[in-house]
C-alpha cells in the first residue's frame, strides 16, 4: 500500500520534471500581458464630450470629471480623476464611452505603500503608458 503511494507520486514527479515551468519569474522577468489586458487608463483629452456617462456607470464610484465653464460661457474640462485605488477594473467606464476618450492599458506596474499615489489625475492619465514605451525603446 505504502510502495503503491509513493510509486504514485515518484512518477507524477518524474512526469513534470522534464516539462516547461509554468510559473513566472516575476518581476525579474516580465510577465506578456494578453492583448485584451484591463490595467491602467488612459484618457484623451481632447476626445472628451462630458457625457459624464463614464463617471455615472462606475461601480464604485472612482471617476470624477470636472466640467466648469469659459469666459464665453461654454462648457469646458477642466479634470478628469481616477481613484484607482477603489476602481474593480470592470471597464464599463470604456465601453460606456461614445467617443473612446477613456481606454485601458495593459499598464500594471503601479503598486505603492502610498494611498496617494493611487488617485490618478487628468495629466497623468493623458500620459499613460509613454514611460514604458520609453523603456522598450
Ligand atoms: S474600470 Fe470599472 S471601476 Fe474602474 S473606473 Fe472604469 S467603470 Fe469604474
Ligand atoms: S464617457 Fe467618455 S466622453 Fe463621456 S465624460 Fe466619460 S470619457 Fe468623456
Amino acid at each position: 500500500m505504502f510502495f503503491n503511494d509513493l510509486r504514485k507520486g515518484f512518477t507524477l514527479t518524474f512526469k513534470y520534471l522534464f516539462k516547461k515551468p509554468v510559473t513566472e519569474n516575476y518581476p525579474y522577468e516580465k510577465i506578456e500581458m494578453p492583448e485584451r489586458a484591463r490595467w491602467l487608463h488612459r484618457f484623451y483629452p481632447d476626445k472628451c464630450i462630458m457625457c459624464k456617462l463614464c463617471e455615472n456607470i462606475c461601480p464604485p464610484k472612482c471617476i470624477a470629471v470636472g466640467i466648469g465653464k469659459n469666459p464665453e460661457g461654454k462648457r469646458e474640462l477642466r479634470g478628469y480623476d481616477i481613484k484607482i485605488d477603489r476602481c474593480i477594473f470592470c471597464g464599463l467606464c470604456v465601453e460606456v464611452c461614445p467617443t473612446k476618450a477613456i481606454t485601458m492599458t495593459d499598464v500594471h506596474e503601479f503598486a505603492d505603500s502610498n494611498r496617494n499615489k493611487f488617485h490618478f489625475d487628468m495629466e497623468q492619465l493623458s500620459h499613460t503608458g509613454e514611460e514604458e514605451q520609453k523603456k522598450v525603446g
